[in-house]
């Protein structure tokens, strides 16, 4: 036998090995995958415990100049890369997991107010975006945009790494991170939702009825709303979120969510604060 065929039948009788020896254990902690036990095992991380994502990406379709120079591109992927990170690293509302995926980064949270730390860190993100990033790179008729979607689901993650290396990725299956990704793409039609509906964020229905559940943290507009507009609305809730229809994937469900807030002056820390 040569030498790559006994090579071959022995990566065959490994992976059989691992096929076998396949499992899936329980975590409520996502800083489990941390672990490094698990790192020779065929053993996934999962169970019936929920997380949220929070996927943020940088929108390039709208901007044609990217293609022609790279260099350019380079600098502002670094610049708004690195944003997304330190805010996903924010101490109050910060992410238990973050990675950098494509153009973007996601963080996963955890514990029971997993869903509000991750919009606040979007609303905190669409904020730095719309109001100091975006006019740094963008002329009027080309400016950035950003994508950002947030979804909450079982996880089933497993840590691939080279032995010995302490070079680590993290692997993500199920639907966790991928429909946070997918929300984060949906393209929305410009609609009567106001000046800002280039970056919407965009929520899956579980964490939506998070909100619905605990409507302190935000399901209704805060006192920005009021000024602006006619008084017999003053006293009159108006909701963060408007309800969208029949996603484009399937695997989104029947409907997802969509808001164009931004953090409001005077209430943000309020918000914030509710944190524990
Ligand atoms: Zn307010």
């Amino acid at each position: 036998m040569t030498k790559i065929q006994e090579y071959i039948n022995e990566l065959k009788e490994k992976s059989d090995k691992r096929f076998d020896d396949f499992d899936i254990i329980e975590i409520d902690n996502i800083n489990s995958i941390l672990d490094k036990a698990y790192i020779d095992k065929p053993t996934w991380l999962g169970g019936d415990k929920e997380f949220v994502c929070l996927f943020i990406d940088l929108d390039k379709s709208s901007k044609k100049s990217f293609k022609k120079h790279p260099k350019t591109m380079a600098k502002i992927y670094d610049y708004f890369t690195q944003n997304i990170v330190d805010v996903l690293n924010h101490p109050t509302i910060g992410a238990d997991y973050i990675d950098i995926k494509g153009d973007g980064a996601f963080g996963v949270f955890g514990g029971d107010q997993a869903s509000f730390k991750a919009f606040y860190c979007a609303i905190t993100f669409k904020t730095l975006f719309e109001e100091k990033i975006k006019n740094k790179f963008g002329t009027e008729e080309e400016s950035l945009g950003c994508k950002i979607g947030i979804h909450k689901d079982k996880v089933l993650v497993r840590r691939i790494g080279k032995r010995g290396e302490g070079n680590y990725n993290e692997v993500w299956a199920g639907k966790l991170v991928n429909n946070a990704s997918k929300l984060a793409s949906q393209k929305i039609e410009p609609s009567n939702l106001g000046v800002f509906d280039q970056n919407l964020i965009f929520v899956s229905d579980k964490v939506y009825k998070d909100f619905e559940d605990n409507e302190e943290f935000g399901l209704y507009r805060c006192c920005d709303v009021s000024s602006e507009e006619s008084v017999s609305i003053i006293n009159q809730k108006v909701p963060v979120f408007t309800r969208v229809e029949e996603p484009s994937e399937e695997t989104l469900g029947d409907c997802f969510y969509k808001t164009d807030v931004r953090w409001c002056n005077k209430c943000a820390d309020k918000y914030i604060d509710l944190i524990r």
